[in-house]
């Protein structure tokens, strides 16, 4: 059987390599659904990528049937800025295509504190 067009997007993707630990990252939160690790060039003293196990393209690619996956994505954000320690506020994004800035096609979320954020962005 040849693949479909979507797991050959996944069989590609780095965030899904990053998912299945075959490309090493420092961890931060793993559950069912969704995986959080720090990202390789920060832009703050903390920056994690929040990422669905499942691979979707990008925010704009997102249906009906990922809203919950859309909810747990922020609540971990929320979670790990708790246990991260960023009580005086942080901030999340989402990049999302080319003039978004998006520069990897699996959807994320940038989680980032520890210093004030500016706006607005450029
Ligand atoms: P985007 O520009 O798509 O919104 O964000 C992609 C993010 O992924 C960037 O902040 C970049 O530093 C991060 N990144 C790219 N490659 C890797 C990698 O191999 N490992 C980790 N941990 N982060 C990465």
């Amino acid at each position: 059987m040849r693949p479909r067009r979507g797991m050959l997007d996944a069989m590609d993707c780095l965030f899904c390599k990053i998912v299945a630990e075959t490309i090493p990252s420092k961890k931060l939160y793993d559950d069912a659904d969704v995986y959080a690790f720090a990202d390789i060039d920060p832009k703050a003293p903390f920056h994690a990528l929040i990422v669905p196990k499942e691979h979707i393209e990008s925010l704009a690619d997102a249906a009906a049937n990922h809203k919950s996956i859309l909810g747990h994505m922020h609540l971990t954000a929320a979670e790990l800025a708790r246990t991260h320690g960023l009580n005086n506020g942080y901030r999340v994004v989402i990049n999302t295509g080319a003039d978004g800035g998006q520069t990897v096609s699996h959807l994320h979320l940038h989680l980032m504190g520890g210093r004030p954020m500016h706006w607005p962005p450029g």
